[in-house]
């Protein structure tokens, strides 16, 4: 087990999560689903780690075939 340091508020303290992350791959929204984090303890910061994050490239770039497409509303926080 790697040491887990939390680079926003430097707690030490994380528990293992599952989570979803959108990435911009060119513009282009796409999901990630039951990716394996450190999940901060104190501020709830999710971490991946190296391996992980290499994996999600090549998931996202690589050929790999999407579960489900998804219609995804986007709004503006500042009207125009
Ligand atoms: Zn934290």
């Amino acid at each position: 087990m790697k040491m887990f340091y939390c680079h926003v508020c430097g707690s030490t303290h994380a528990k293992k999560a599952y989570v979803n992350e959108l990435f911009n791959i060119y513009g282009k929204p796409v999901m990630v689903e039951q990716i394996p984090a450190m999940e901060c303890a104190r501020c709830g910061e999710e971490t991946f780690d190296r391996e992980t994050t290499e994996r999600i490239r090549k998931i996202v770039h690589g050929d790999a075939r999407p579960l489900r497409c998804l219609t995804m509303e986007v709004f503006s926080f500042s009207p125009v």
